[in-house]
This record gives structure tokens, sequence and C-alpha cells, in this order.
């Protein structure tokens, strides 16, 4: 038989055993699912992806024009760490953050703030050093650490706390391996803004271990109601900190792919790691090239995203109404989000019997045909959370929040 032949005479092609622990479940297994159910001619309601373009959300037309003018000059590879005129707007981006001793040559653009995480963690970890990462966590951070070798150790956030980190768990969790400690700020999945105190509590245990800080920030310009975004490396100017952020969710342009990182602080205790950084950095040539080009009027053009989420804003009215839907939900409790779009509720599992979130996602899936993320796709230790973006207009908002209400109905009666 076929089976036979393949056994005895024909290699098959494994992918690398470094790939076994790696999760990244944003687009996973119930998202394969969504998708076959949709070739059969299902209509799915996506509340899974943070994308904004496809549902309405659109960039200052200037910044297209400036791509459109500029593409003819953009056909050769820029300087590896980007163009003079993407990095010297990024700089007076990074003052007016307040972030100390940056200079030119410490700023790199990159395909996303995702190449530039994997960079990170590729040129820092060894097999073994540890690294603490939030949970919940944008996933990629833990896919990221664990790709390259290290070792991702998950700090709590609080829920009872406005979802800030949990100091003391961060603490506990330090050993002489530990090199760094990523923050999301404001955060994916939860939508929370750090206090400042808490971020002086970080900054303080970051000093008292000697560790770097890694912040991802690409969400400082989606911040809603009184929250104000701190970097927190404008707090830290005696440590080394790496802060991230883009163009994807602030200019709705995640498709143009462009990035950037920030070194800042004391540079001295970095220096053998941007050693590393560079050669990464080199490998890769540089970003693409249009997208930098844009970046100078992006940053310093009209703010089109500040309508979204002031009162009276899509972003800023959904996320008022799921907020509200949500918490009528008998069963369901979510904390508001101050940030970004996602909301990150939780289940009663006893009243709703679950033991299983990916099982929960595809009877949702099944059921109803609407596609959530498994609070599991965030490296969070318990079944009990899904993620819910709430970029989709309102009513197709109201069409989901209706069904997931019914759906809690029945399901508590399993
Ligand atoms: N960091 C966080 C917290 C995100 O939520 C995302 C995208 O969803 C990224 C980074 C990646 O963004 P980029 O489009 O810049 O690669």
């Amino acid at each position: 038989s076929e089976g036979n032949i393949m056994s005895e005479n024909i290699r098959t092609f494994k992918k690398s055993s470094k790939l076994d622990n790696v999760l990244y479940d944003v687009r996973g297994p119930v998202v394969d699912e969504a998708a076959r159910l949709e070739s059969e001619g299902a209509h799915i309601l996506k509340l899974n992806i943070g994308n904004p373009a496809p549902f309405g959300f659109r960039t200052p037309f200037e910044v297209i024009q400036d791509m459109r003018d500029q593409l003819p000059e953009c056909e050769g590879y820029s300087d590896s760490r980007g163009l003079f005129s993407a990095r010297k707007a990024i700089m007076q981006y990074a003052q007016l953050k307040g972030l100390p001793n940056v200079s030119m040559d410490g700023i790199y653009t990159g395909n996303g703030v995702s190449e530039l995480i994997n960079l990170c963690m590729q040129a820092l970890l060894d097999t073994g050093d540890e690294i603490l990462i939030p949970s919940p966590d944008y996933p990629l951070w833990t896919a990221c650490a664990t790709l390259s070798g290290g070792t991702p150790v998950h700090y709590r956030c609080d829920e009872q706390a406005d979802w800030n980190p949990d100091l003391a768990d961060m603490e506990a969790k330090i050993t002489p391996r530990t090199k760094a400690i990523v923050i999301i700020n404001p955060n994916n999945p939860t939508g929370a803004v750090y206090a400042k105190e808490v971020l002086e509590g970080i900054v303080e245990i970051a000093r008292k271990h000697q560790l770097m800080i890694f912040a991802d920030e690409i969400y400082d310009r989606l911040c809603m109601d009184d929250a104000e975004h701190v970097s927190i490396a404008s707090l830290a100017p005696d440590l080394f900190c790496v802060t991230f952020s883009g163009l994807s969710k602030s200019h709705m342009i995640a498709g143009y792919r462009i990035g950037w990182m920030i070194v800042s602080g004391n540079k001295r205790l970095g220096e053998d790691f941007m050693l590393g950084v560079n050669m990464l950095s080199n490998m890769r040539l540089c970003s693409n090239v249009p997208a930098q080009s844009i970046v100078q009027t992006a940053l310093g053009g009209h703010q089109s995203v500040k309508s979204y989420v002031v009162p009276g804003g899509r972003v800023c009215e959904q996320r008022n109404y799921v907020y509200e839907a949500l918490n009528a939900i008998d069963g369901i409790t979510a904390v508001k989000p101050k940030a970004a779009f996602y909301i990150f509720p939780k289940m009663d599992v006893k009243k709703f019997n679950i033991r299983d979130d990916e099982q929960f996602a595809l009877d949702l899936l099944h059921q109803k045909g609407i596609l959530i993320t498994r609070g599991g796709g965030f490296n969070w230790p318990e079944p009990d959370h899904f993620r819910i973006v709430y970029l989709p207009p309102m009513d197709v908002l109201h069409e989901a929040m209706e069904d997931l209400a019914e759906f809690f109905e029945t399901y508590r009666q399993r």
C-alpha cells in the first residue's frame, strides 16, 4: 500500500524541533476550522483579528499620497536601521515620550514590530536564559522567546487590579537566569493602560535585579477616557530599555508593515547585545522601504486615530457597547478596557461547565458562527477567558452580542 511505500522508501519532511513548544494560536486551529466552515458557505462573525483596515478604519489620505509620491525613490535597500527621514521622525516621537539618551543609531525600523521582537529575542537569549513575559500576553513574545531557545516565564496580570501587572508575582519569578522583563502597555489582550506607580514598581524591580526592559507600546496612541500613557523607559534613565511601536494600529496600516524600536537609558549595559542586534539587522538588509518613507508624514501629520478614540468616536463607542453587553450576560464579567480594541472577558467556568477553552471556542464557532480567540492563546493558564476584537461595525457587534448571549444561555444548561 501507499503507506508502506512511504514508510520504507520515501523520506518525508518534518518541521524542526525548535517549533515543538511554540504556540501561536491567534491564527491557530480554531481559525482553520472557521476557514473550513466558510469554504462550505457558512457566514462567520470574526471577532478575532486586530486588523483595523477591513472594518473601514482608514489612514489619513496624506499618508497614501506620500507613499504614492515617494514610491519611485524607494527601489533600493536603505541603511539597515532605516531611512534617515523615518528615524529622525521616530527620534522626535521618542523625545515627546520622554525617552532618555536616545540617538539615531539606537533606532531601528522593522517590517512591523513583529520582526523586531523576533530579532531581539534571537539576539539576547541563550538556551536556558529566562525572560519575564506577562500572562495574558500578546503571544508573539512567548513564541519568539521559545523559538530563540530561551525560556519564557510568565508573571500574572491581575484582573482585580484593572489588569495591572502583579509586581509580587513578577519579582517572585526572577531567578539568576532572568535577563529581561517584557511589558505590553497598553495591553493586548486586556486593553489595560498601566498606572505610573506600577511602572515605577517595575523599574524598581528591574533595577534591583539588573534586568533589561522591553516595552511593547504599539497601542500608545489608542488610549481612551482619561487614560494617560507613560513610557516606562522615560522612568528608567539608568537602565537599558528597548521601546517598540509602529504605525500598524495608530495609522490603521497594519498591511504596510512598519514598526520600530528605540534603545534608551544606560546604553553601556547593552553594548554587546547591540552588536548582536546590528548583526541580525544587517542580515535582514533593511525593512520595507516604501513603508519607511511615510513615517515622517504619518507621525508629523494629521492624527486621525484621535477621532476614533474620543467619546463619540467609533472605537470608543464600540468599546462602550461591547463592555455593557458582555457584562449583561449572566456568568460573564469584563474589566473595561482603556486602550486598543480588545476586551478579555471572564467566564464562570462552573456555571458553564467549561474545562477546555479550545472546545468552548469551537462550540461557539459551530453553534453561532462566531470566531473569538481563547484565553489559552494568550498564555493564560485557566480556561476561563476569551478575547474579543471590537473593531467590526456596530451592526455586526449587535448581532454578535445577541448571539453570544443566546449561546451562553443554552451553554449553561448542558
Ligand atoms: N505587539 C502587540 C501588542 C500587538 O498586538 C501586535 C499586533 O497585533 C504587534 C506587536 C505586531 O504589530 P506589527 O504589525 O507592528 O508587527
